[in-house]
């Protein structure tokens, strides 16, 4: 017959932060904790080095607080407010460093986290909520939406300004002639196709190869900043002034502002002419070239974990 044993004293420090995180969890709404005879319960697949020397909590979300879960992120950053804030380890694996989600009915504090309900929306998700666009007024005369191609995960986006005829017979972006060149240009310094992320500020071609005006770049412009949210690149390049105009929300001439890196909410962005403009202007393909070496340069000197 097993002998019972005493129960264990919580010392000073262990009850602070278990008062710290009761605390916390109750300014999120979370009532209803009890203690669980640790004997039973089951080991806490890696929360180990998190586990306070406490009983297990196991806590009850009341009705009222699931139906009012705060958006995530808004509490991410709140820590629990005591003066013994848990330890740096048992933060790491807290949930409130992770993004709030709506909680599962029950969960048990040190067992499992809840897991995330969601990760990062990708670019199929974009494309399908695109639809069959009728946004602005550029849905009637295009034949195909050029939504982007390339790597998912590039660490080089290009965004143009919009398809031209090549584009919106295939449906892919930069495939004419300036997309000939643009591919001669990435080839000059190392870099293929296939590597990178290419779209455009509007999905659809203006007519007559039009810039975009701004009611069309207002409705398309979400879907961009969706895409650039997605891939997550190093670098950004926009290709002309239209880009530039609403990534950067710079109105100089492009002339002016070309190879000089911008920051896009945390990314680096770097400005060049588009290469329809040195199909115009032959002479200027030295200045895509320059830009392209600091393209180079750039994706060479920066590892990634200094850009994200
Ligand atoms: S340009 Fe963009 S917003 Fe306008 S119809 Fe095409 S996809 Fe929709």
């Amino acid at each position: 017959m097993p002998v019972p044993q005493a129960p264990k004293i919580m010392d000073e420090t262990t009850r602070k932060e278990l008062a710290a995180w009761l605390e916390f969890y109750q300014e999120l709404g979370i009532e209803g904790f009890f203690r669980r005879d640790s004997s039973t319960a089951a080991p806490l697949p890696g929360l180990a080095a998190a586990k306070p020397a406490s009983p297990e909590i196991v806590t009850q979300k009341t009705a009222a607080s699931r139906s009012t879960a705060p958006a995530s992120g808004a509490l991410a950053a709140r820590p629990p407010a005591a003066s013994s804030a848990p330890s740096a380890a048992s933060a790491a694996a807290h949930p409130s460093q992770q993004a709030i989600r709506p909680p599962a009915p029950t969960f048990n504090l040190f067992e499992a986290a809840p897991a995330p309900r969601s990760g990062p929306e990708t670019l199929e998700q974009i494309r399908e909520d695109l639809g069959d666009c009728q946004r602005c007024k550029l849905a009637p005369t295009r034949k195909t939406i050029v939504f982007g191609e390339g790597n998912p995960r590039a660490e080089l986006m290009f965004i143009g300004e919009g398809p031209g005829a090549d584009e919106d017979e295939q449906g892919l972006p930069f495939v004419g002639r300036a997309g000939k060149l643009l591919n001669r240009m990435m080839e000059t310094v190392g870099l293929k196709r296939a590597d990178v992320y290419i779209c455009n500020v509007v999905k659809c071609r203006p007519p007559g190869n039009r810039t975009p005006e701004k009611d069309e770049v207002d409705a398309c412009s979400p879907f961009l900043y969706r895409q650039i949210e997605s891939v997550k690149p190093r670098l950004i390049c926009c290709l002309g002034a239209p880009a530039v105009r609403t990534v950067l929300g710079i109105k100089e001439g492009i002339t002016k502002i070309r190879g000089r890196f911008y920051d896009f909410a945390g990314t680096k962005a770097l400005a060049t002419v588009h290469p329809a403009y040195v199909l115009r202007n032959p002479r200027e393909e030295k200045i895509l070239r320059e830009d392209f070496e600091k393209i180079r340069e750039y994706l060479k000197a920066a590892p990634p974990s200094q850009d994200l």
